[in-house]
């Protein structure tokens, strides 16, 4: 397209938006961008950035007619497109499409894209280590911070670009081929952006679809949802899971990874130093090698960057032990699954801190896996009662009132050579500014706790 005197609408002023607003600017095209926030509530670098651009703001709210009028809509990841002013634009034949289309459609280097529900930051993390590890040069983005376009504008060059993709920068994604795309898992989530669960499946599903002839396609297949998906278009699709299995090219075996990629020898790889815990992310490290191989990564690397990869954090990261209690914070588990698979990690009892946000889930299952594990859960936030519902005759509970008052109880509540974990299964935004602030204010509790504070 040729965006020269085009009106441009970017709809939502955070770093996508921004980015895709610069670009199109340098294009020649007349740019909007349309906030819904007011303008006192937006980063003031991002206003001036934008305005500097002779960028024309929109803020405190979205006008339709900017919306019809326009000749193109980028818009940001975390605007849904069921808001009216972008139903009634796409109605009237207007095109739209999201930041990491416009970036694909430009950047020319090879593209490794990570999604699923669970554990897309720390496998894209996981599989830049990697490349590094090989000794290329890693541009490491999308969902999981910088935008793909920042990486175009920018001068640097690198030889690959591993992205983490969102099911909401999918719905807006027209072209985009990934060289390599990874399906890690999918459970519930976000159901208060999808009409249904069926919506958000085939939301992440859709990565697959342009991909075409040498480029690859992972995915695992002992994910029920996933088992029956076969990515077409001439691909190479590459299947893994837990166990050994029919079809499937890695496998976990006893402290080995197994891999087998169609035409060549079986390799193993030794999983006795990796550090994550929980056999969740054994599940996706297996993955992640799966990954590694696909792209020609020399296997010695990828047996160093599993003993070297240390994971992200607030992902069932470590904080203190006090009295022999050890505290852990997983705040990004912002679902039931990976609130589940939370518990599921240890060994010894767990005091369960959780709530937040609502997203409209079902919190039976969790429930199902505190079961025995959990000895007690301090719940917080505005889902208390619906998660008291929940566990209500399954495991003892406790109502907090804010996070200092969760850790005291938790810790009142445990016993050496047990572990108070922080696993939500609720989004952070009833009280936090999000999951990292949740995860911070948690630690900064513990850790005064522990140093007598
Ligand atoms: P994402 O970017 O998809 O949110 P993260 O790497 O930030 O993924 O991890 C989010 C949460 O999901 C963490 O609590 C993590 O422990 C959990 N998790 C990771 N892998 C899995 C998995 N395979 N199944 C369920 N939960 C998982």
């Amino acid at each position: 397209m040729e965006y020269v005197g085009k009106r441009a609408l970017v709809i939502g002023l955070g770093r996508s938006g921004l980015s895709a607003a610069q670009w199109l600017t340098g294009q020649g095209a007349r740019v909007t961008v349309s906030e819904k926030q007011e303008k006192e509530s937006i980063d003031e670098r991002v206003v001036r950035d934008a305005l500097n651009l002779g960028i024309t703001l929109e803020t405190g709210g979205h006008r339709e007619e900017t919306f019809l009028d326009a000749d193109i809509i980028i818009v940001s990841p975390g605007v849904p497109l069921t808001i009216p002013p972008l139903v009634a634009a796409r109605e009237a034949g207007v095109p739209v499409m999201g930041e990491m289309e416009l970036a694909g459609r430009l950047v020319d280097i090879p593209i490794l894209a990570v999604t699923g529900t669970n554990g897309k930051s720390t496998m894209t993390a996981f599989l830049a280590a990697l490349m590094e590890g090989a000794g290329l040069k890693v541009f490491m983005g999308g969902n999981i911070g910088t935008p793909l376009m920042e990486y175009h504008l920018g001068k640097g060059k690198k030889d690959v670009a591993v992205v983490e993709v969102s099911s909401f920068q999918i719905d807006t994604m027209e072209t985009f081929s990934p060289d390599l795309a990874l399906l890690m898992n999918i459970s519930p989530d976000h159901l208060d952006r999808y009409p249904d669960y069926e919506a958000y499946v085939a939301s992440k599903l859709r990565i697959f679809q342009n991909q075409g002839p040498g480029q690859v396609a992972i995915l695992n297949d002992g994910d029920p949802r996933l088992a029956r998906v076969a990515p077409g278009g001439g691909v190479t699709v590459l299947r893994y899971g837990l166990k050994a299995k029919t079809g499937r090219h890695a496998f976990l075996q006893g402290k080995k990874i197994r891999v087998s990629l169609p035409g060549q020898r079986e390799q193993d790889f030794d999983v006795t130093g990796f550090r994550l815990q929980g056999l969740h992310n054994l599940e996706n490290l297996v993955g992640g090698v799966l990954a590694g191989l696909a792209m020609k990564v020399d296997s010695q690397v990828i047996q160093e960057t599993i003993g070297r990869f240390e994971g992200l954090p607030h992902r069932l990261q470590h904080v203190e032990r006090i009295e022999g209690v050890d505290f852990y914070d997983d705040s990004k588990a912002t679902n039931v699954e990976a609130a589940a698979r939370s518990i599921s990690s240890f060994n010894c009892p767990v005091v369960l801190i959780a709530g937040g946000r609502d997203k409209g889930g079902d919190y039976g299952p969790l429930a199902e896996s505190a079961r025995g594990r959990v000895k007690t859960a301090v719940l917080l936030g505005e889902s208390r009662e619906l998660l008291e519902k929940a566990f209500h005759g399954v495991i003892p509970l406790q109502k907090a009132e804010d996070m200092e008052d969760a850790v005291t109880k938790a810790f009142a509540a445990s016993r050496a050579d047990e572990a108070v974990v922080l696993a939500p299964a609720c989004s952070s935004f009833d009280m936090f500014e999000d999951y990292v602030h949740r995860g911070m204010v948690f630690q900064e509790i513990v850790k005064g706790l522990a140093h007598g504070r």
